[in-house]
């Protein structure tokens, strides 16, 4: 199938931000591009580089905190750009280490803080119990409501300002703090979550729901025609009936 460039995707120091095969969620963004005859062209930016200012999707992975001590001087350099392109309606999605580095700052448990790059209203200082496990949320977007589900593994605990509201609501799962109930922050097209696995391939209506966003910024307006997501729901049946499981 032919597949026009169609968006254009930054992925943010892909070499070491990616935890739990965080890189899926790209090949997720590239094939559900692809069957529907668009392209996807990504741009891998590391240390050192410029941020491109036309990208319609900006995407950082997890890491470890030690990854993330690697890459957060660098990033607070690439802030205004990044703040700039989130301005002009272009979608960003950190999971896990690149959604506490999306917020305001990090803060390990042995006292090191990281700066953010202030695209998410949140906070997240360590504790030295991890919260590790499946998770299954209640997320809406655009109107519609759906079951969200993926394994989080963190030592951070984020807590959100008046900036931006939970992605999700959670059946299952520790989420942002073990606290209140909640996971993930969305701002308008800025979302952050801790849901690894990768997220994106057992989660089609929220990789979908990214991608018309991307592509409404993009300025295109083709729609995106339903697939046959029965392997995708499969993924999600699995993973929502681990995360039930839990005690
Ligand atoms: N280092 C961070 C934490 O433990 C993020 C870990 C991750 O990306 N899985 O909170």
């Amino acid at each position: 199938m032919s597949a026009r460039p169609a968006v254009r995707l930054c992925h943010l120091y892909p070499d070491r931000l990616n935890i739990y095969a965080d890189r899926g969620n790209i090949a997720v963004f590239h094939r559900r591009l692809g069957w529907r005859g668009l392209g996807l062209e990504v741009v891998e930016i590391g240390l050192g580089d410029p941020v491109p200012p036309d990208c319609h999707l900006y995407y950082l992975g997890g890491g470890q905190d030690r990854d993330q001590l690697l890459v957060a001087d660098d990033l607070s350099h690439k802030a205004g750009p990044l703040r700039r392109a989130a301005e002009e309606g272009a979608v960003v999605l950190g999971v896990c280490g690149g959604y506490q580095l999306l917020g305001h700052g990090y803060r390990t448990a042995d006292g090191r803080m990281m700066p953010g790059v202030g695209l998410l209203d949140v906070e997240t200082t360590a504790a030295s119990r991890r919260l590790v496990g499946d998770v299954a949320m209640d997320v809406t977007l655009g109107g519609q409501t759906q079951t969200v589900v993926g394994y989080e593994n963190h030592a951070g605990r984020t807590h959100l300002g008046g900036g931006c509201t939970p992605l999700g609501r959670l059946r299952r799962g520790h989420g942002n703090n073990g606290d209140d109930g909640c996971e993930g922050a969305v701002a308008g097209r800025r979302v952050g979550t801790y849901l690894h696995g990768p997220l994106l391939p057992k989660n089609p209506w929220l990789a979908d729901t990214l991608l018309g966003w991307a592509l409404d910024h993009a300025g295109i307006s083709v729609g995106l025609a339903p697939l046959d997501d029965h392997l995708e729901q499969s993924a999600h049946a699995i993973a929502a009936a681990r995360a039930g499981r839990r005690p």
